[in-house]
């Protein structure tokens, strides 16, 4: 039997985006979130900049936050070799919204879950969406929640007057409409995280002809490691291969003290895998009753350390649209998208510029096509 749950905002997508929407929205609106995962697995991208702290405060997040010591310590800045051998020091010390944080990302992620049902907020998960349909006054979703008791899936439905795509680079609720991604590039991002007991707090970058490489130190006295490269120049193989991941890495000079003798046989040093990391915009992120939010709308390299603020940036500047324009005025829906779509494309154009700025520095190994696809590039081709 279908079971019917009402709200006026469905939000898909519990990450970061959906969260920070869900958060802000529900003081104005019955709002309900949804989330294919149970919980937040482990996951990558931990530097949370200083600007979000503004957020968390306008939310009465930053206070509970800052308590939480388990799940972030400060980030005092990267050393990056980035165009030069010579390292370049880039430093928070002196930023006015503070240093930042080095997240525990799953934790924060699982802690802001939980902030949202501490609100009283509706939630839905482990949830997958099989059918949008929209209607004059809003969209009828057609949900499978995956239970613990029952084997086969239960079936929900959910009549709204406004979607959320908060998925990510999935974009799952835009994809169901047909809209496709512009992708810019094919980069990949392979990760491993490692105990380690160095008091070097600094993140590191260091380039190479394949991409690459990012590092920094997390709570609980551990670290991640990631290469960034195309996914048809990564070595065969060498997802699965802790060692060679290893020797690659110790390869680099900036990279050798992090890794002591051994560690790959300890048990102390796990691979995860490879992400995806390239940068992608979707070709409509806002429409009748829906707007995408975050990566949804669109994703940037992991260069630019902005996606979360991002994520968070434009779950409130939708939710100022909202609040201000109401769910019930047809032309004001019209004018919610429009907006939206226009300060998703400013950020997409600034990101672009950027994009294409900081590549164009690293100009040591002409002839490497990770490198060449990024200086051949045209911007315009993707705006
Ligand atoms: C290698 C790497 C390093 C990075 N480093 C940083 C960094 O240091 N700092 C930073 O700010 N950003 C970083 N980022 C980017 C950052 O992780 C993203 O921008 C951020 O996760 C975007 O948040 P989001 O909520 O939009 O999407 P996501 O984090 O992708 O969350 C999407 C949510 O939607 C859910 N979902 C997906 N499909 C469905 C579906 N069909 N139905 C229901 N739910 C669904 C998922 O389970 C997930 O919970 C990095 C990214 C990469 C790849």
């Amino acid at each position: 039997m279908t079971q019917v749950k009402h709200c006026q905002i469905a939000i898909m997508g519990a990450g970061v985006a959906g969260c920070i929407a869900a958060l802000a929205l529900s003081r104005h609106f019955q709002v309900l979130l949804i989330d294919k995962q149970a919980a937040c697995p482990d996951k990558v991208g931990e530097c949370l900049p200083p600007a979000a702290a503004r957020i968390l405060r306008s939310l009465d997040l930053l206070h509970a936050f800052e308590q939480r010591q388990d799940l972030h310590m400060p980030n005092y800045g990267i050393r990056s070799h980035w165009g030069s051998e010579h390292g370049l020091i880039n430093d928070t010390l002196s930023n006015p919204d503070g240093t930042g944080w080095q997240l525990n990302r799953a934790g924060f992620e699982n802690w802001l879950r939980e902030q949202v049902t501490a609100r009283g907020i509706e939630t839905l998960w482990p949830a997958k969406l099989l059918d949008a349909q929209p209607g004059s006054d809003g969209w009828l979703l057609h949900l499978a929640k995956q239970t613990q008791v029952q084997a086969s899936a239960q079936s929900i439905a959910v009549p709204c007057h406004f979607v959320i795509d908060a998925t990510g680079r999935h974009s799952a609720f835009a994809t169901k409409l047909g809209l496709k991604r512009k992708v810019l590039d094919k980069q990949i991002a392979l990760w491993a995280s490692l105990d380690c007991a160095m008091e070097n707090q600094l993140a590191c970058i260091n380039t190479s002809p394949q991409g690459w490489w990012y590092s920094a130190k997390l709570p609980a006295q551990r670290r991640i490691l990631a290469l960034q490269t195309d996914s048809d120049l990564l070595k065969k193989g060498l997802q699965h291969d802790l060692s060679q991941f290893c020797r690659l890495a110790r390869s680099q000079a900036g990279l050798k003290a992090l890794l002591p003798k051994g560690i790959e046989q300890s048990g102390s040093m796990q691979l995860h895998g490879v992400v995806s990391a390239n940068s992608t915009c979707l070709t409509q992120t806002a429409g009748h009753r829906w707007a995408a939010l975050g990566d949804a709308a669109c994703s940037f390299d992991p260069l630019s350390s902005q996606g979360m603020f991002n994520a968070m940036a434009t779950a409130m500047q939708l939710t100022n649209s909202l609040i201000g324009h109401g769910l019930t005025d047809p032309s004001a829906m019209i004018d919610i998208a429009r907006l939206h779509q226009t300060q998703i494309g400013t950020i997409w154009q600034h990101y672009l510029s950027h994009r294409a700025h900081y590549y164009g520095q690293e100009q040591r190994w002409p002839d490497a096509p990770y490198w060449q696809r990024r200086h051949t590039q045209k911007n315009a081709e993707f705006s």
